[in-house]
C-alpha cells in the first residue's frame, strides 16, 4: 500500500445525536475520529447503548452523522455504498422469499450477472451451513438460522467492506465459534475489510486486528488496542495468558468509564 491510498475507512469529528420532536434529544456519538487501513479486520466493544449500531449505521450510509466527515476509500458517505456488505443485528428477512431468494436481494438491488449471483449465494450459504435449506421459508428456521441467512445475503455480493453488528449475537456457543473461524477464513481468502460490533471482549479480540473500545453514551472512543496475537488464529489461542491480558485490559477500560457494573 502506497501512503496516498485512501484508507478503507475514516471517522473525523464524528458527532451523532438524535433530534426528538418533544425535545428530548439523544446524544449517541462524540468525537468520533480514526482511519482503517484496507483489508485490516476492526472490531468495536462498548456498553450497550453506547452508539456502536449507530457508528455502523452511519458508515454503511443508513444514518446520517449531525456533524463531521465519514469516507469510504476517499469518498465521502451519503447513501448505501454498492461495495459494503451490511449484517444486522436482527437478520430482518422477506417473509414471502425463501432462503435462496432473502440471500439474492442486494443481487438484484445492483442488478448483478443472476447466474453469477446464485453460484455466490450457494457458496456463501454452504459457508454458513445452510446448504440444503435454500427454499425453506423464514418461519420454518430458528432464530441462529435466519441470522446465517442474514450473513450470506451480507456476502453475496462479496463487498470489499463489510460491516457486521453484533451478528453472532443470537447464536449458541459452538456455532458461534465455528462462524468466528469461517469469517477469518473469508477474511483471508478476500482480503475484504472488516468492521465487526460486538459486545463480547473474547470474541473482539479473536478477530481483530484492532479493538476500538467505546465508553458509556454519548459515545467516545476510550482507546485502540492493537492486538498483536498471530495468524491464522485458532481456539487454542483463547486459553494462552497473551490473550488474557488483551481481554482483561479491554476490561478494565470499559470498567473504568462505567461500561460494566
Ligand atoms: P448500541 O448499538 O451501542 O447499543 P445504539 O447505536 O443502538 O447503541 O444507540 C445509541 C443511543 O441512541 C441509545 O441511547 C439509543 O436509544 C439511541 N437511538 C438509537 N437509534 C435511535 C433513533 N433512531 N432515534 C432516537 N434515538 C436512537
Ligand atoms: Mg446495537
Amino acid at each position: 500500500m502506497t501512503s496516498a491510498e485512501p484508507p478503507a475507512f475514516r471517522f473525523a469529528k464524528v458527532n451523532k445525536t438524535y433530534r426528538s420532536k418533544d425535545g428530548g434529544d439523544v446524544a449517541a456519538l462524540r468525537g468520533i475520529g480514526f482511519d482503517v487501513k484496507k483489508g485490516e479486520f476492526i472490531t468495536v466493544v462498548g456498553p450497550s447503548g453506547c452508539g456502536k449500531s449507530t457508528l455502523l449505521r452511519i458508515l454503511a450510509g443508513l444514518a446520517r452523522a449531525s456533524d463531521g466527515e465519514v469516507a469510504i476509500s476517499g469518498r465521502i458517505v451519503s447513501g448505501p455504498g454498492r461495495d459494503v456488505g451490511v449484517v444486522f443485528q436482527a437478520p430482518v428477512l422477506l417473509p414471502w422469499r425463501n432462503v435462496l431468494q432473502n440471500v439474492l436481494v442486494p443481487a438484484e438491488v445492483q442488478k448483478r450477472d443472476r447466474t453469477r449471483a446464485i453460484e455466490r449465494a450457494r457458496h456463501y450459504l454452504e459457508m454458513v451451513g445452510l446448504s440444503g435449506f435454500e427454499t425453506k421459508y423464514p418461519n420454518e428456521l430458528s432464530g441462529g438460522m435466519q441470522q446465517r441467512v442474514g450473513i450470506a445475503r451480507a456476502l453475496v455480493n462479496d463487498p470489499s467492506l463489510l460491516l457486521m453488528d453484533e451478528p453472532f449475537g443470537a447464536l449458541d456457543a459452538m456455532t458461534r465459534e465455528s462462524m468466528n473461524l469461517e469469517l477469518l477464513r473469508l477474511k483471508e481468502r478476500t482480503g475484504s475489510t472488516i468492521m465487526l460490533v460486538t459486545h463480547s471482549i473474547p470474541e473482539a479480540v479473536f478477530l481483530g486486528d484492532r479493538v476500538v473500545v467505546m465508553s458509556p453514551r454519548p459515545g467516545r472512543v476510550t482507546r485502540i488496542v492493537e492486538v498483536d496475537l498471530p495468524r491464522p488464529r485458532t481456539l487454542k489461542l483463547i486459553n494462552t495468558e497473551h490473550f488474557g491480558v488483551y481481554v482483561s485490559g479491554i476490561r478494565d477500560d470499559l470498567q473504568a468509564t462505567g461500561g460494566i457494573d
